[in-house]
């Protein structure tokens, strides 16, 4: 398996160096991507294939439902990195539908460590439970709260104090919501962009359901 994996990659690398002569080279002095992406680790979801990115355009940090901890010092160190050295001014946190993460939180199951990590979509769905409740399967609840889930990321990100100190610096750093479909392999806007001076008003939306 791992020598099959060895010969793709030289292949890879050979039709690359083919199709732009000096690629690596060039992209080995310096990276200057445009996004920094916050996803969910699930193998169907690869930051740079969904959003049709090459190596060198988006910085990425994934972990188990794209869950935004404000203690998470690996995100946060991530995070930092973007923003104060590589300037990246989109910031994007993704979830998808059919989300395994956001199901196990659904679920009355005992998961080990992942139940500790994934305590903030049980909290989310808790918290949102009237308007989720008018879900009509759990399927369709599962995609609202992994919404939802995105929206509390977007929170988070925005509250942290590295981009309150951007922002206050006068950085034109945008965060972003986005949601993926597995099934039609499109990425949608959750329409949650929190820009320089906004916050973040109120009681959240369940999308679909007003
Ligand atoms: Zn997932």
């Amino acid at each position: 398996m791992l020598d099959d994996l060895l010969i793709r990659n030289r292949q890879w690398s050979a039709q690359r160096n083919a199709d732009e002569p000096g690629y690596f080279a060039r992209l080995a002095t310096r990276q200057s991507p445009e996004f920094f992406w916050i996803g969910c680790s699930d193998s169907r979801v690869p930051a740079n294939v969904v959003a049709g990115l090459d190596p060198g355009e988006v910085f990425v940090h994934r972990n188990v439902a794209n869950v935004v901890h404000s203690s998470d010092m690996n995100l946060l160190s991530a995070l930092e990195f973007a923003v104060d050295a590589l300037h990246i001014r989109e910031i994007i946190v993704c979830g998808h539908y059919g989300c395994g993460g956001v199901r196990a939180a659904t679920e009355d199951l005992p998961h080990g460590l992942a139940d500790h990590w994934l305590e903030p979509i049980r909290r989310l769905a808790r918290a949102y439970a009237v308007d989720l409740a008018r879900c009509e399967n759990m399927d369709e609840l599962r995609d609202r709260l992994a919404e939802l889930n995105v929206l509390e990321g977007v929170r988070r990100v925005s509250e942290t104090p590295i981009l309150q100190r951007a922002w206050a610096d006068g950085e034109p750093i945008r965060v972003h919501g986005l949601i993926y479909g597995l099934k039609d392999g499109l990425l949608r806007d959750l329409d949650c962009t929190v820009a320089h001076g906004d916050v973040m008003n109120g009681k959240m939306t369940v999308y679909g359901r007003e």
